[in-house]
């Protein structure tokens, strides 16, 4: 049995966490949810999974939420009740699902207390990565990837040494635009980016798909969680997502992870590994799916391959910088106060102008991550 904090219990990995849960009763048990401002399944969560502690981003919040809830539930609110249920005594992993920022000051936390972590949020990596870690090494403690495509890598890699690396392979889905002509990219609307053709996601990530910023920021992850140079990390379109990723080992072999697209999978590895359990959820029909097909992605129409690559092999606090701007232009975007193609200019506008530090501190870190958010809003 684990004891799992859940931190963005009500977004779309937090409701898939709590299906997994649901699926395992007696490997899972979610002893503290966090959510940001969702009060009603916040509470229906805590009533159908009795943990002891939760948390809500929104103070103002608090009265609503523990008119809801039985008393014998703590309940703390903002980046405090973050940092309490991160470090809860009896957790034995931390599952990060927020979406942006906010899970990076928890993720030290946990891994200071002791804890196993599970990332879906990957800004963490992309902001913070060499931090994280080492952080991780010292206090030795897992990082397990959410994320299907490090997930998958994981699996691949099973504790082979980075040495026996030649490349890791992350596909891409391509998005909605993957057959877009580039003269039509001008005139994309929030309604056609939203919609993803393989994956339910959050809001975010689906924009960031439609971009490929999502694989950028992919990439950057990938070469903190595996721990290799950005040229080892390669990206792959694949339209059917049924190729999660694969490792290219020195001899030239190839080891892919493939299952039809559910995060529950992932998920539920990240929670028990190193053991598998069974699970009905996932069933895969290789004959029905017929074709896997494999593309090179056009850097031309998706510039954000080649900017997350520069941010990746600079390093220092480009990364952060990279993560920020694009989450104001995407806020900016849904707002239609910046078209498709300004997302991707803008970001390119900020990292140039942009002092990199170099191997920066947390505060370091957390100061370019405003920088670039003001900067990019100054642009807008
Ligand atoms: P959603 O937008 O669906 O959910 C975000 C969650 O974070 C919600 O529970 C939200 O609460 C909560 N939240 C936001 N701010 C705070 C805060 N300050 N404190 C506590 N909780 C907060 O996002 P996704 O689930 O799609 O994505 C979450 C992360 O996982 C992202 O980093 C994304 O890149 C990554 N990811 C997502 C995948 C997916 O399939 N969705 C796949 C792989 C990675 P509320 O709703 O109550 O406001």
């Amino acid at each position: 049995m684990k004891n799992v904090v859940l931190l963005g219990s009500t977004g779309s990995i937090g409701t898939s966490t709590v299906k997994v849960a649901e699926d395992l009763p007696d490997q899972v048990r979610l002893i503290g949810l966090a959510a940001g401002g969702n009060v009603g399944l916040l509470a229906e969560q805590t009533q159908a999974h009795h943990p002891s502690t939760i948390s809500i981003a929104d103070e103002t919040l608090l009265p609503e939420l523990s008119k809801c809830i039985p008393d014998t539930v703590e309940i703390y609110s903002g980046d405090e009740g973050l940092i309490r249920l991160a470090t809860l005594p009896e957790a034995d992993i931390v599952l990060i699902a927020i979406v942006g920022t906010a899970g990076l000051k928890p993720a030290l936390a946990a891994i200071r207390a002791g804890k196993d972590i599970a990332v879906a949020s990957k800004e963490i990596l992309v902001m913070a990565g060499e931090i994280v870690m080492r952080e991780a090494r010292e206090y030795g403690v897992k990082v397990l990837a959410v994320d299907s495509e490090h997930s998958a890598i994981f699996q691949c890699l099973d504790g082979k040494p980075v040495e026996s690396i030649r490349s890791i392979w992350l596909t891409a889905s391509g998005g909605p635009f993957r057959e877009t002509p580039p003269e039509e990219f001008a005139e994309i609307t929030l309604d056609q980016a939203l919609k993803h053709p393989s994956w339910v996601m959050g809001r975010k990530i689906t924009i960031d798909s439609a971009t490929m910023f999502n694989k950028g920021l992919e990439m950057i992850e990938a070469r903190w969680l595996f721990g290799v140079e950005m040229n080892c990390v390669k990206v792959v379109v694949h339209p059917q997502s049924v190729v999660h990723s694969l490792v290219e080992y020195v001899d030239g072999s190839m080891i892919a992870q493939m299952s039809t697209p559910d995060m529950c999978l992932p998920i539920q590895y990240a929670l028990t590994h190193p053991e598998r359990m069974a699970n009905q959820r996932v069933q895969t029909n290789l004959a029905s799916i017929g074709t896997l097909q494999f593309e090179e992605p056009d850097s031309e129409r998706f510039p954000a391959l080649d900017l997350a690559r520069r941010a990746g092999e600079v390093c220092g606090t480009l990364p952060a910088v990279f993560n920020a701007a694009n989450e104001v232009a995407v806020d900016a975007f849904c707002e239609g106060k910046l078209s498709f193609l300004g997302i991707t200019k803008l970001v390119s506008d900020v990292m140039d102008q942009h002092q990199v530090v170099t191997h920066p501190d947390l505060t370091q870190i957390l100061e370019s991550d405003q920088w670039a958010r003001r900067h990019a809003a100054t642009l807008i």
